[in-house]
C-alpha cells in the first residue's frame, strides 16, 4: 500500500519537474546478448593477440589510480593528432564515446528556438539528445537511393536555420557514403555547424579531414569504437581551435578515466593491427554481400562500413529477426523505426565463423 502511495506521489513529481521533451523519449534500448553471436552494435569481433594484450596490462599497472586523471588529456591528444592526420593548426576535443562529444556540441548550442537538423534515416542519437537538450529537431528524407536531396536540405536549412547539421559519412543506417559535391553544397549553405561524423572511416577510407581549414563551420568526429576499442569509450572531435574552446567549457573536467586514457595511448602504438582487422572485416562484408544478393527474398545494399544493411521482401522482418535470434544470431532489426526502414534488419560483419552462422541461419528464416 505504502508503494502505491510513493508510486502516486513520484508519478506527480515526475510530471511536474521533468521537462516534458524528457518524458517524451525512451531511452536507447539495449538487447541481452548473452549466449548469443553479437552482430548488432558494429563492434569488431577480433580481441588483441595475448602477447598485445600482457604489454596493455603492463601499461596500466603504472596508472596512478589514487591521481585524477589528466583533464586536458594532453599526452593523448598529441598522439591522435598525429595518428588521424588533423591538419598542424587545428585542434582536438576528446570523449567518452562519440556519443558525449555530440552531447558537448548541442549543449552548447541549445537554445529553445534552436534546430539539429540531420538527413533521415541516420544515426538516432543526433535527435535523442538534441530533443534531450530542448532543441528542435529536422529530419529531411533522403533520396530513394540514400543519396543526399540536395535541395530539400538547402530549403530545410533556409527555413530552419539549424545551429547543427550533422552527417554520418558513411550513414548508419543505410551504410553508404553521400557523394562530396553534395556534402559541399551543404558546407557552404549551412548557417551553423556541420559535423561529418566520420565512425566508419576506418572502413570507408574516405574523410573530409583535409578540408576542416577550408570551412569554418566544418567539423570531423571519429570514435576508437569501431576498431575493436568499444569498450574504451573514446570519441575525437577535430576542429578549429576557436570553436573547441567554446565547447571545452562543456565537458565535465575529467570525463575520460586515466584507464581510458593509457590504453588508448598503448593502442595508438599498435595501430597496425586496427588497420589489419579493418581489411579483413571489409574483405568478409564483400562475401556476406555476394551471399545476400544470392538469396532470394532479400534486398541487400552496398556498404562502405562494417554492416549491410536489408529488406526480407517476402517475410516479416520481425519474423526473420526472432528466428535468427532462436538460431543463436543477435542483429539490429530496423523494422520498427518505419518509413524506407521498414522490413529492414541490419548485421554486423563478425569473424567468418559468425557470418557463416548467420547466413545459415537467414537461410532457415527465408
Ligand atoms: N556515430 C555513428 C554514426 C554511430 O553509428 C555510432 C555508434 N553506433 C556513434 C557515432 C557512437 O559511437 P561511440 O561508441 O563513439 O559513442
Amino acid at each position: 500500500m505504502l508503494r502505491v502511495v510513493q508510486i502516486v506521489s513520484i508519478t506527480e513529481k515526475i510530471t511536474r519537474l521533468i521537462r516534458p521533451e524528457i518524458r517524451a523519449l525512451e531511452s536507447y534500448a539495449v538487447p541481452d546478448a548473452q549466449g548469443l553471436i553479437k552482430l548488432d552494435a558494429m563492434e569488431n569481433p577480433y580481441p588483441w593477440p595475448d602477447e598485445i594484450k600482457q604489454a596493455w596490462l603492463k601499461a596500466l599497472r603504472e596508472v596512478e589510480l589514487n591521481r585524477y586523471p589528466d583533464p586536458g588529456a594532453r599526452a593523448l591528444k598529441r598522439g591522435l593528432h598525429a595518428a588521424m592526420q588533423v591538419p598542424e593548426n587545428m585542434g582536438l576535443l576528446l570523449g567518452n564515446g562519440s556519443d558525449e562529444l555530440i552531447q558537448i556540441i548541442l549543449m552548447a548550442l541549445a537554445r529553445p528556438d534552436s534546430a539539429v537538423l540531420v538527413p533521415v534515416p541516420t544515426f538516432v542519437m543526433y535527435e535523442m539528445i538534441a530533443r534531450a537538450v530542448g532543441m528542435q529537431f529536422i529530419g529531411v528524407p533522403l533520396n530513394d537511393d540514400f543519396s543526399l536531396d540536395v535541395s530539400a536540405m538547402r530549403e530545410a536549412m533556409a527555413q530552419h536555420a539549424p545551429a547543427a547539421v550533422f552527417l554520418s559519412y558513411p550513414n548508419n543506417p543505410t551504410g553508404n557514403l553521400f557523394s562530396t559535391t553534395d556534402v559541399e553544397a551543404v558546407l557552404r549553405d549551412a548557417p551553423g555547424l556541420v559535423i561529418l561524423d566520420e565512425a566508419y572511416y576506418p572502413f570507408s577510407g574516405k574523410s573530409f579531414m583535409d578540408r576542416i581549414q577550408r570551412y569554418d563551420n566544418l567539423f570531423v568526429l571519429r570514435t576508437l569504437s569501431k576498431q575493436g576499442l568499444a569498450g574504451l569509450r573514446l570519441g575525437m572531435l577535430a576542429g578549429d581551435p576557436l570553436w573547441l574552446d567554446e565547447l571545452d567549457k562543456v565537458r565535465l573536467p575529467y570525463n575520460l578515466g586515466s584507464l581510458t586514457q593509457a590504453s588508448a595511448q598503448f593502442a595508438l602504438t599498435h595501430m597496425e593491427i586496427m588497420r589489419s582487422q579493418a581489411q579483413q572485416i571489409c574483405a568478409d562484408r564483400e562475401k556476406v554481400y555476394k551471399e545476400l544478393v544470392a538469396m532470394p527474398g532479400i534486398r541487400v545494399w552496398p556498404s562502405q562500413t562494417n554492416f549491410l544493411l536489408f529488406l526480407t521482401e517476402n517475410r516479416d522482418a520481425g519474423d526473420v529477426y526472432d528466428t535468427l535470434r532462436r538460431c543463436g544470431v543477435l542483429v539490429k532489426n530496423l523494422d520498427p523505426s518505419g518509413g524506407v526502414l521498414k522490413g529492414c534488419l541490419r548485421v554486423t560483419i563478425g569473424t567468418p565463423e559468425e557470418n557463416t552462422a548467420f547466413v545459415d541461419a537467414l537461410r532457415k528464416a527465408l
